[in-house]
């Protein structure tokens, strides 16, 4: 099936100069095309009203293109189209709202939608102008009715008399710098702000070289993710990954690149004994693994434990090193659906977990109850705690507009229980790991900065020394310690965070 578009492109900033692919011919058009749009446009609309609707992105993305049978350069064109658009919804409504005289609020959100497809081919992706325009018109008559397709037309018209760069010349505001940064990288403004923020907090910027770092910072959450496969340690997935393309990622031991293909065709993959995972996400679980114990920890029977494991990313890595270990651990989670997705991920380890005679056992419950239920019996805990995931923006294309700054005030109690639970679940010298994938300093620095205030048998151990790449150099650029960020335009992984607070003797506050 072809649908008049150039698969693939349009990755990352749209083109800037003249209207990209102006005059170029749509490749086919099938004859009923003209009335209910091309299977690719209506997937993309489809997947984008799912998302309205509060599913995401990526899993609806990937659902839809099975059951419209979409497959290599029709799943690349639907893929970029649904991403691109909707990490650029922020730039495409100000264009749009400029476009057809009036506030996007004023628009049908399905219209809108429609819309917003329209202003990504033909801005930010290589689809000729007449393809973009007429397939998105069809579109409009098949889903959206007679009297709203025309209304696509006039507009879409209108934005397809100026390119990218008049467009933004035309609707980013000069003043003040949040505004211009926001509507320029299209971000919300309060993410703009809060992303300054965590980069002078967590020691990546100073006053000279902000502007700089949050440009670059926001440049990268509009990119495309590069493919992140882990190799989980121990289960022989090394030889199958090379021989599928992949390169070893010299940015951890365990991390691979997929520079194309479907990672899901990999056997090693398929089976579990390697898996699709930020290489971020790798050296935290890896930085818990290889910090070292003392006093009482050291001794103790080793007993790891992931507080809040679903859907079991880091659990599957750290289950293979506590095995290697000659540990047991525990995943934890409070969600029934994602025990399943843990349950799924571990399998393979439970069951070599049996032949070592060690366990990996996969638990649901509120990890806000494991220090009181469990008190002082984990040598190793992760509290890859809820947040934001103001971090994990390229990954996640609708994130940042669903996201709200009063989601902070929510998360933040529960990240402190959580962390607070985790400390009392560890034994004297063990050490937990708190992790988020978001560098906002609500919900790292502070949170860790709080508990501690209320506790005298914790400490911070410098994390830095713990993140080190596949030849065992510490990785440089997370700032001034004890804790870590990482960053997306600095370290090419997702902004997680990591501090590790070991567990003490209780000390009495009189003492
Ligand atoms: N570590 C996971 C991975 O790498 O796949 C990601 C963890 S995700 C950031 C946070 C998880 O915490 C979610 O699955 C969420 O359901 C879970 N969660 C939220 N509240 C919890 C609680 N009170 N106890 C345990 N888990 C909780």
């Amino acid at each position: 099936m072809s649908t008049g578009h150039r698969a693939g492109s349009g990755r990352g900033e749209p083109n800037r100069g003249s209207r990209p692919g102006r005059g170029r011919r749509s490749a086919q058009r099938p004859r009923d095309r003209g009335r209910t749009g091309d299977p690719a446009r209506r997937t993309a609309y489809g997947v984008l009203r799912a998302v309205a609707g509060g599913a995401y992105t990526n899993l609806e993305l990937s659902q839809a293109l099975r059951r419209a049978r979409l497959s290599g350069r029709d799943a690349a064109f639907v893929t970029e189209l649904v991403s691109g658009t909707t990490r650029w919804r922020g730039r495409y409504d100000a264009i749009i709202a400029a476009a057809a005289d009036r506030p996007v609020e004023r628009i049908d959100p399905p219209v809108l939608d429609t819309l917003r497809l329209g202003a990504h081919q033909l801005l930010g992706m290589r689809v000729p102008e007449h393809a973009a325009v007429g397939e998105t018109v069809a579109l409009a008559r098949a889903v959206n009715g007679i009297g709203a397709s025309k209304l696509v037309n006039a507009v879409l018209r209108r934005v397809s008399e100026r390119s990218l760069q008049d467009w933004l010349d035309a609707t980013v505001p000069t003043e003040p710098e949040a505004a211009r940064l926001a509507a320029l990288h299209s971000h919300p403004e309060w993410i703009v702000k809060a992303l300054r923020a965590a980069l002078l907090g967590h020691g990546a910027a100073d006053a000279d070289t902000i502007d700089a770092e949050l440009s670059a910072l926001l440049e990268a959450d509009n990119a495309a993710p590069v493919v992140h496969l882990v190799a989980r340690p121990g289960l022989g997935a090394d030889e199958e990954l090379r021989a599928a393309g992949a390169q070893e990622y010299a940015l951890a031991r365990t991390a691979w690149i997929l520079p194309s293909g479907d990672p899901g065709a990999i056997p090693a993959v398929r089976d579990g004994r390697a898996a699709v995972q930020d290489a971020g996400s790798q050296l935290v679980a890896l930085a818990l693994a290889a910090v070292p114990l003392l006093g009482p920890a050291a001794a103790a029977e080793q007993r790891w434990l992931d507080l809040c494991a679903g859907p079991g990313g880091k659990a599957g890595l750290l289950a293979a090193a506590a095995l290697q270990a000659g540990a047991d651990i525990v995943a934890n989670e409070v969600s029934p659906h994602r025990v399943d997705l843990v349950t799924a991920t571990l399998g393979p380890l439970i069951a070599s977990a049996a032949d070592l005679g060690r366990t990996v056992e996969v638990r649901e419950g509120d990890g806000r109850e494991v220090g009181a239920n469990e008190p002082g019996r984990y040598t190793r805990v992760l509290v890859d705690a809820p947040c934001t995931g103001l971090g994990a923006l390229r990954r996640r294309p609708e994130a940042r507009w669903r996201r709200r700054p009063a989601d902070l005030a929510t998360l933040g109690p529960l990240q402190r229980d959580l962390l607070d639970a985790a400390l009392d679940a560890t034994v004297p010298g063990g050490v937990v790991a708190y992790a988020t994938c978001s560098p906002h300093l609500a919900e790292t620095l502070f949170v860790v900065e709080d508990v501690l205030k209320r506790r005298t048998d914790a400490e911070v151990v410098d994390a830095r020394e713990m993140l080190v790449d596949r030849a065992g150099e510490r990785i440089g650029g997370v700032g001034d310690g004890p804790m870590a960020q990482l960053w997306p335009h600095r370290h090419g992984t997702d902004g997680m965070f990591l501090a590790l607070v070991r567990r003490q003797d209780r000390v009495s506050s009189s003492s």
